[in-house]
């Protein structure tokens, strides 16, 4: 996977037409995070009117890079590393700050930034394939935020984050 090219505070920006009822999610599933204890940290995002070009964004519309998944994760690399990259949520999902059934097309938003997040910091699946696809193998895995997103909501880290977050930062 690619992680940040360095440590410390990334700052995410998202437009002033960002949804306000996804905004305690996405602040959620950001600052969930620091709780691991790394060097890695996220701020609280930030709201802008205007043309987005920061380096780190969230987008709240349909980019047919993430098929049929709610969120997606496309990172700027370069190399092995990336310095940003936009934080897709998908507009055709209906949003709650709560429980999920994605295969009802009803998206958590913290359960969503929180697993996304995970690819910006570097972390994988437990397994090859897409967000929505597969099967976790172990009881850790099961509860990592990074497990598939269309088997149930997880909206805190587990052991497993934490171990990854902490070894790569
Ligand atoms: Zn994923």
């Amino acid at each position: 996977m690619v992680k940040w090219r360095t440590s410390g505070t990334k700052s995410l920006a998202a437009n002033t037409n960002f949804p306000r009822s996804l905004r305690d999610g996405l602040k959620g599933g950001l600052t969930q995070w620091n709780r691991s204890g790394s060097g890695l940290k996220y701020a609280a995002p930030t709201y802008t009117s205007g043309w987005q070009i920061y380096a780190f964004r969230a987008s709240y519309t349909y980019s047919n890079l993430m098929g049929p998944a709610p969120g997606y994760a496309a990172t700027q690399r370069s190399g092995s590393s990336h310095n940003g990259g936009t934080l897709y949520l998908n507009n055709r999902f209906t949003w709650v700050n709560g429980s999920q059934n994605i295969s009802a097309r009803k998206a958590d938003v913290q359960t969503v930034v929180v697993h996304e997040v995970g690819h910006f910091t570097g972390l994988a699946h437990p397994w090859p394939g897409h967000c929505t696809d597969g099967t976790a193998y172990t009881d850790a895995e099961k509860k990592s935020v990074m497990t598939t997103i269309n088997t149930g909501t997880r909206r805190s880290l587990n052991s497993d984050d934490v171990r990854g977050v902490t070894t790569l930062y």
